[in-house]
């Protein structure tokens, strides 16, 4: 206690900041924090995603 926790304010789906508080130790919540995160893998296919389209194009 009296330790002030950063918010987590990852960008969410309505486009708003994340309002929980980031995990101890972290810069992210439970929820946006982890390669587990359906936040992290969305990304991380859309990334791949657009790698693959980038490669097809020559
Ligand atoms: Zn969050």
């Amino acid at each position: 206690m009296g330790r002030t926790q950063p918010k987590c304010g990852a960008p969410t789906r309505k486009g708003t900041r994340c309002a929980r508080l980031a995990m101890v130790g972290a810069s992210r919540c439970d929820r946006h924090r982890g390669d587990w995160s359906r936040y992290t893998v969305r990304r991380r296919k859309e990334k791949e995603r657009m790698a693959r389209r980038r490669r097809g194009q020559g």
